[in-house]
């Protein structure tokens, strides 16, 4: 009889875990998608509300996908309990579903702190297609729209370009000394404090908010703890998120922080596996385990999980912590262990100009770094690249510290002299070079055209 895979969600490690069960599977098996909502990718969200695109370019797939790749997707349906002693689970609808093995791909949400005033109307979160849709809509009528921010968070910033880019008046709160506190040290935020003012986004840190109250019209105003208040048309609630795990309760299914995998992504029991926002995996160079909920972490886990439901036996090196963000057109990038307070560091800073780099090391290892400058300049961009690639492989330095010690803006040499990109050409994830992936929807052709850079990089001509 075939396998029957079943898998709950519909974000990345869902879809990249579809694509890798057919590629490595030996004979065709079942497979089942269960997601209360469309698949969609949330990165793609912030591109739909600066109406860079419609919301249908943020799905992920559609019914040819399904059929092509024969997935029998239950959407929009619910999860509600997982039994593994029986290998069974419970939809919300009533149904009971048997499965050979299960993936638990099922994200993370938007935490609300207990603000008096959160439920007003106009008052959300902005993690979902459906707070999206439900903040265009609320804007639509507004001919400026004036957003308060609770909280200076990754995810926060991302939407916040967005919104940046559509002109809105913006103000942010946020609770802890300086923004972006999970993703820059004191310095490099501080850069992006004064390229927000410059901007004329307003931003408040080390304060909280202790009420939001209905004003006249749209209006909500909102009061910090000091007494001051701000007036705002929507206010946004992004003071973090916790991993979806309400469906394991009963389960036995083992949690820390999130749901606990090993390196073939298999939880406590060896046919369910688990991967993205939800899971605590492995870190790469390291014996140690955490949470990372990026894209680029769910993407691997997904791979991996599906092609060991495949029937490989492929082990995840672990994940490295990155966020890259563009706040309003300054680029911040955060890696590796780049808050370890015993490494030793080589800064260097230069306020007028916006621009930051910390590199931390262990001897002549760089374990995280820091760098900040404007979106614009390309040698940045190169060379935020190539620190990701030091990182990822572990490549010690020797000699070269020595070297970026005497030229912070010249990572290029080392990189290049240590063979990184060599070595990162040479690593595959799953074990043997990437098949097509045909992402192409029946034959769809491109909708938008391409733009100048398209022209210069991709085109053949
Ligand atoms: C606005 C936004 C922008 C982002 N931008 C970036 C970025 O630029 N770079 C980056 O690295 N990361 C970014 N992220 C984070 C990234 O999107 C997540 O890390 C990633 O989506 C996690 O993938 P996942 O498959 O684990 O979960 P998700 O993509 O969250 O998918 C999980 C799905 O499962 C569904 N689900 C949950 N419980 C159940 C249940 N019981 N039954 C059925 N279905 C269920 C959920 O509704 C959801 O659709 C962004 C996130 C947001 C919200």
């Amino acid at each position: 009889m075939a396998q029957h895979h079943i898998i709950i969600g519909g974000g990345p490690v869902a879809t990249n875990a579809i694509e890798s069960i057919r590629q490595f599977e030996s004979g065709e098996s079942r497979i089942t998608l269960i997601c209360d909502e469309p698949a969609h990718s949330r990165m793609a969200l912030p591109y739909w509300l600066a109406k860079q695109i419609p919301r249908e370019h943020t799905y992920t797939a559609n019914d040819d996908f399904y059929k092509r790749l024969n997935v029998e997707a239950r959407i929009p349906e619910k999860v509600q309990s997982i039994d593994p002693a029986a290998n069974t689970l419970q939809l919300a609808g009533g149904d009971a579903l048997q499965f050979d093995n299960l993936l638990i791909a099922t994200g993370s949400s938007p935490l609300n702190p207990p603000i008096p005033g959160i439920d007003l109307p106009g008052v959300q979160s902005l993690w979902s297609l459906a707070h999206t849709e439900s903040l265009l809509k609320t804007t639509d009528t507004l001919k400026k729209p004036r957003v308060l921010m609770i909280g200076a968070g990754f995810i926060g910033f991302i939407m916040l370009n967005a919104m940046y880019k559509r002109g809105w008046q913006l103000a942010v709160v946020e609770r802890e000394p300086h923004v972006l506190p999970r993703m820059l040290n004191v310095d490099g935020a501080a850069m992006v404090e004064s390229w927000l003012s410059e901007k004329g986004v307003e931003v408040h840190c080390g304060t909280t908010v202790q009420s939001i109250s209905q004003g006249d019209g749209s209006t909500k105003v909102v009061e910090l703890d000091g007494g001051q208040t701000i007036e705002a048309d929507v206010v946004i609630v992004a003071t973090g998120i916790q991993p979806n795990l309400g469906l394991l309760d009963g389960s036995g299914i083992a949690t820390d922080e999130g749901i606990l995998v090993n390196d073939l992504m298999q939880t406590n029991f060896e046919n369910i596996y688990a991967g993205g926002d939800v899971a605590q995996g492995p870190i790469l160079h390291s014996d140690q385990t955490a949470m990372h909920p990026i894209q680029p972490t769910a993407v691997d886990h997904g791979r991996i999980a599906g092609a060991n439901m495949a029937g490989q036996d492929i082990h995840y090196p672990g994940s490295l912590l990155m966020n890259v963000l563009d706040v309003c057109g300054l680029q911040c990038a955060s890696f590796g262990a780049w808050s370890d307070s015993s490494a030793e560091t080589i800064t260097m800073s230069n306020a007028t100009g916006h621009v930051y780099r910390n590199m931390l090391w262990h001897d002549d290892e760089m374990v995280g770094a820091i760098f900040v400058g404007r979106a614009g300049d390309v040698g940045m961009l190169t060379d935020v690249g190539m620190v990701k690639g030091i990182l990822q492989t572990g490549t010690r330095l020797g000699a070269w510290k020595a070297h970026i010690q005497e030229n912070p803006f010249d990572i290029r040499r080392p990189y290049t002299a240590l063979k990184v990109a060599q070595q990162l050409a040479g690593t595959t994830l799953l074990g043997r070079a990437a098949q097509p992936r045909q992402y192409r929807f029946g034959g769809q052709e491109a909708t938008v055209p391409p733009n100048p850079s398209h022209q210069v990089y991709v085109s053949t001509k």
